[in-house]
């Protein structure tokens, strides 16, 4: 969540097509924010998906790829570890994006078992907008909401460090720094 998850997978999706490897890349349906059928990140720099209504349907699907990319999932089912370890298994590689935790600050979904399954693992971070420090929270607005799964942008998240995220409501900027200057 605003932490260039999304670009960061497209960016490396779009390396193996360089280099003229088989590239597919699925996500979960639930994920229509913007575009049916694109990976669309916040810059609107997007690279054609395929949305899939369960992690069993990317094994179905994947016809003789060499890459697989895998976006927002957090939000696919557990099977999508299975799924993703079979065509590690198979010498493919395997690109997933996802949220690592929810709105608490809890593990989001399957991501735990993906990262515990990762050769390689990158956290990218946000900024936090209350004080302009590394974020990796992601801090819910409407408090009125506790379900895990609440799709949306702006509206309903902000980036928030540690600090910040626990100060819940209390949490102020500091006083003679704004978060863009403190990040000059
Ligand atoms: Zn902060």
């Amino acid at each position: 969540m605003f932490s260039g998850k999304t670009e960061e997978l497209i960016r490396r999706i779009r390396r193996a097509q360089i280099a003229n490897q088989r590239v597919m890349i699925f996500k979960p349906v639930i994920d229509n924010r913007y575009s049916k059928t694109e990976i669309v990140s916040h810059d609107r720099n997007s690279i054609i998906s395929t949305p899939v209504e369960n992690a069993m349907l990317i094994l179905e699907m994947v016809d003789n790829a060499e890459v697989v990319g895998i976006d927002e999932a957090q939000f696919f089912d557990k099977a999508l570890v299975g799924v993703v370890r079979t065509l590690a298994n198979k010498g493919l590689r395997v690109i997933v994006a996802g949220l690592d935790m929810d709105f608490q600050g809890k593990p989001f979904g399957v991501m735990p078992d993906l990262l515990a399954n990762a050769e390689f693992i990158t956290k990218v971070h946000a900024i936090c907008q209350v004080c302009g420090n590394v974020a990796n929270f992601s801090y819910r607005l409407d408090k009125a909401n506790d379900e895990q799964v609440l799709v949306g942008e702006k509206d309903n998240y902000e980036p928030r460090c540690r600090r910040c995220f626990n100060l819940g409501e209390e949490a102020t900027p500091p006083s003679n720094k704004s978060p863009k200057q403190q990040l000059n």
